[in-house]
């Protein structure tokens, strides 16, 4: 007979069906105990998971190239595909093989995507993971995105490519859905996945099934890129999930300016979240304010940070909690220990909604909520005696909100043992009196166990075979060994089975007849507890709505509490906050540098900026003083107080900043092969462009990627632009001390600078910030510290003197620089003169420092010598 084809068996041409569905993904299709992969999926997991590639039909040329894996270790292997940016669709066996007439039934249960992933494991818990969409018209942009695991959707609209790309670094989406090639360019390292956009007239339609509302209701009614962005994202979504429901509570519409915005520059620099070198979140703002105890408070905390509020009265609420809980050390100890037990209510009500849980989840989600009554009573009664808790932890007490879920959690009680397995398919989970059938058959097997063990007792006293054991197997069940040594007082009545090198094996018709009926009792029993598990899971997923929204209310407890505990710790005190224009911060530390040095060595600064009179401070002193430090310390205080937290310092009033920008020299963009200097002016090119009068702008070393006659005069013109146009709150470091002459040519120019003392020929650096600019660089002092040859540094001191005493003979560029500030200088016919044709022929941006001061000493020369 001849062989068919081996692609087109009907195995194969099942297998072939499915996957044309999912050109772009991983098929892991079930076959018994294996993910099979075929064809080019093979060829590539085989790669990528380090997996034999071998050949369903071994042999022949035309076989099908094939590679598998253990279905119980496929987690891991999927996590690792999806963290490399593939897709992966798991396609299951849905019928019993055993009960198949033919072909096994199999579909698709789930699609896991980098941004769609359910897997504890792979999924950080205080991180959420989004996949997000972006719809486009000209220069306007709909933002949308989604996190599977817990149901939070958000949608925006946004103007202009860079605040894109902001906007992008803050919500960190895993996935984006976008063909836009220039928005690829600008916000490169994500994965960008094929996908189908929603038709237009299929977006409200889109939106309604799954949020139970219309456009207008969601607030999307004059959004429309918002709208698309977000129909598109959840039909990816959706489409990842055919058997459950995603878990959607509501949509988030948001205007970037109802919250502080901080541009991609602002983020980094700022460490928000993450480091600047080595992306690390130890180190960073949030290593520092983060010691929340649940997930979903870690995954809130991140969002405050990210999204600083404008709104006075909104901010002074979240102040009122923390200060609530600073007040009262008990109480925050005590819910810090509540929340410790509390697990992640919105992924676990997300794995429910999305058929992806487990006993184990439903046995932690049971023993979650019946922690929170006790969370609940300790603030009512905490507010009793006050005159009410703040609105932010008063929000967890509500009836309405907790008693259905309390109930929930008693059904959940009686129905489960203490400590649930992870498999539901082993069954084992449900709690003895839960279910008359679970019980009659759980003692059926059990039984029938008890009596294996008597009739192995019962039967080596009637042979008086003392070794004689029953034992088990899957080929004849249950079975009698008798070793080598006795097989001469085997009685009549056992049937031989098979010879093994000990001894030899028997059946009875009592064993069989036993087996017969423990095993009945264990597919009856195993039946009927995934039937509950089923029930249990449905009923949970009737609460998903109301145990996403308990669970936010809860991690809003976990984040005041927090922030209560840092400022308890590091010695916080609250801001003041208002729309004035002040910002006013008196003994001020920075938050994560203060940890870093010894303790009581962090030197607090005070720093006054006002729009009104102290716009802006030009910051002066010799590298490694602390400018940036001090500059940082100011925006990061300014931003603790804005999302709510207290700050560390001895006194804050925050005149609230709409936005902040920074611009800090050491953050190179290499990696998008720009030049330093060309990015450094682009991102000072968009705060100049985005900053308004509200704005705290942070420039540290503005100009420094060119050569020193263009960096001077850029960063004059900046900061002019900053005081005449602008108006917004200026911190400006620099080691151009010509800078220094505009605090006299504008009104509002102060100057500050890090002091340091020479003490025997050596510089103490003394941390503090005090007035009036900085009168030399010490760079070479610097220099001297950092370990550069003694002959290089008294050379470089001697050619310093010669400069300076050149420069003290050229009248100085400060001057003329003060005289250009105040008025154009008029045209005038340059005197011919050696020393004017000499200096003309020099190009100052083709020279190397060295040969630049070389070309001076000639000059000081030449001048000398006339
Ligand atoms: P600059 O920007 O002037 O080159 P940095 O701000 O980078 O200097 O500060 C250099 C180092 O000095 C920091 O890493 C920190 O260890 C230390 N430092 C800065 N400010 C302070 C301070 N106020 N108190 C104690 N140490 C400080």
């Amino acid at each position: 007979m001849a062989r068919s084809k081996p692609s087109e068996t009907p195995l194969m041409r099942q297998y072939l069906q499915i996957k044309e569905a999912y050109p772009d993904a991983i098929l892991f299709f079930r076959l018994g105990d294996f993910y099979e992969m075929f064809f080019e999926d093979a060829v590539l997991a085989a790669n990528k998971l380090d997996l034999t590639l071998t050949s369903r039909d071994k042999g022949r040329d035309d076989g099908v190239p094939m590679a598998g894996v253990p279905h119980h270790a496929a987690r891991g292997y999927i996590a690792k595909l999806t963290e490399l940016g593939h897709k992966v669709v798991l396609c299951e066996q849905t019928e019993d093989p055993k009960k198949a007439k033919g072909l096994v039934k199999r579909e698709v249960v789930r699609v896991i995507t980098p941004g769609i992933v359910l897997d504890d494991e792979v999924l950080d818990p205080k991180v959420g993971r989004y996949v997000a969409a972006i719809a486009r018209a000209g220069d306007r942009f709909g933002l949308a995105y989604l996190d599977a695991s817990t149901g939070e959707f958000c949608a925006t609209e946004i103007v202009g490519l860079d605040a894109l790309a902001g906007e992008l670094a803050r919500v960190d989406p895993r996935e984006i859905l976008c063909e836009d090639p220039e928005v690829r360019a600008r916000h490169p390292g994500c994965v960008y996945s094929p996908f189908t956009p929603v038709d237009d007239d299929a977006v409200a339609a889109e939106l309604e099934r799954a949020l139970s509302d219309d456009l207008r209701g969601l607030g999307l009614a004059d959004r429309p890129l918002a709208a698309q962005a977000a129909a598109t994202a959840l039909a990816y979504a959706r489409d990842t999930q055919p058997a459950g429901a995603l878990p959607l509570a509501r949509l988030h519409v948001y205007e970037p300016a109802d919250t502080v915005v901080l541009d991609e520059a602002a983020v980094a620099n700022l460490e928000l979240c993450a480091t600047l070198i080595g992306g690390k979140k130890d180190g960073s703002l949030l290593g520092v304010l983060d010691c929340t105890r649940t997930a979903p408070g870690g995954r809130l905390l991140r969002r405050w940070l990210l999204y600083p509020l404008t709104d006075i009265a909104h901010i002074r609420r979240r102040h009122d909690a923390v200060e609530f809980l600073v007040e009262r050390a008990s109480l925050r100890d005590a819910l810090r220990r509540d929340l410790g037990h509390v697990a992640d209510l919105e992924r676990l009500a997300g794995r429910v909604s999305l058929h992806a849980a487990t006993p184990r989840d439903l046995g932690l989600l049971r023993d979650s909520l019946e922690r929170l009554p006790q969370l609940v009573a300790r603030i009512r009664s905490a507010s009793d005696r006050a005159l009410g808790a703040p609105d932010l932890l008063a929000a967890v007490d509500d009836d309405a909100l907790l008693a259905p879920l309390a109930e929930l959690a008693t059904e959940l009680g009686r129905a489960l043992v203490d400590r649930p397995p992870a498999r539901a398919s082993d069954g084992g989970f449900i709690r003895d009196g839960y279910c008359a059938v679970v019980d009659e058959n759980r003692r059926l097997a059990t039984g029938g166990k008890d009596a294996i063990l008597a009739i192995e007792a019962r039967e080596r006293e009637r042979t008086g075979i003392p070794s004689l054991k029953v034992k088990y197997n899957k080929v004849f069940g249950y079975y009698i060994e008798v070793t080598r040594a006795h097989l001469d007082k085997v009685p009549g009545d056992y049937v031989r089975k098979q010879t093994v090198a000990t001894g030899e094996r028997y059946v009875t018709e009592e064993l069989a007849g036993l087996e017969a009926k423990i095993v009945a009792a264990q597919d009856t029993l195993l039946a009927r507890e995934q039937e509950l598990f089923a029930a249990l899971c449905e009923r949970v997923r009737a609460h998903t709505a109301a145990l996403v929204e308990a669970g936010r209310r809860v991690a809003t407890v976990d984040v005041c509490a927090a922030l209560a505990e840092v400022a308890h710790t590091g010695g916080y005190v609250r801001p003041e906050v208002d729309d004035g224009d002040v910002i006013d911060i008196v003994d001020g530390r920075h938050p994560v540098v203060e940890r870093t040095v010894p303790a009581g060595q962090f030197v607090p600064n005070d720093c006054r900026l006002d729009t009104a009179t102290d716009q802006i401070l030009v910051v002066t002193g010799p590298n490694m003083a602390g400018k940036s430090t001090f500059m940082r310390q100011v925006a990061q205080i300014v931003l603790l107080a804005q999302i709510g937290s207290f700050v560390p310092a001895r006194s804050a009033r925050i005149g609230i900043v709409d936005r902040i920008f920074t611009r800090v020299g050491a953050a190179d963009n290499l990696a998008r092969g720009e030049s330093t200097f060309m990015v450094e002016m682009r991102e000072t090119a968009a705060i100049l462009a985005g900053a308004t009068r509200r704005s705290l702008v942070v420039l540290d070393e503005v100009g420094r990627g060119t050569s020193t006659f263009d960096g001077v005069s850029i960063a004059w013109a900046v900061t002019e632009y900053l005081h005449d146009a602008i108006g917004a709150r200026t911190l400006f470091a620099t080691h151009y001390h010509e800078l220094c002459a505009l605090a006299q040519a504008r009104p509002r120019v102060r100057n500050v600078s890090v002091a340091v003392r020479e003490h025997a020929g050596e510089i103490v650096f003394l941390r503090r910030v005090v007035e009036g600019g900085a009168n030399r660089s010490y760079g070479i002092d610097v220099a001297r510290l950092a370990g550069l040859p003694r002959p290089v540094v008294s050379r470089a001191r001697q050619i310093l003197g010669e400069l300076e005493g050149a420069r003290s003979l050229g009248a100085g560029a400060q001057l003329d620089l003060f005289a250009a500030a105040q008025a154009p200088p008029p045209p005038a016919e340059p005197p011919v003169d050696p020393l004017r044709e000499r200096l003309a022929a020099l190009d100052p941006n083709a020279m190397t420092p060295v040969e630049a001061l070389v070309a001076l000493a000639e000059l000081v020369a030449l001048a000398r010598s006339a």
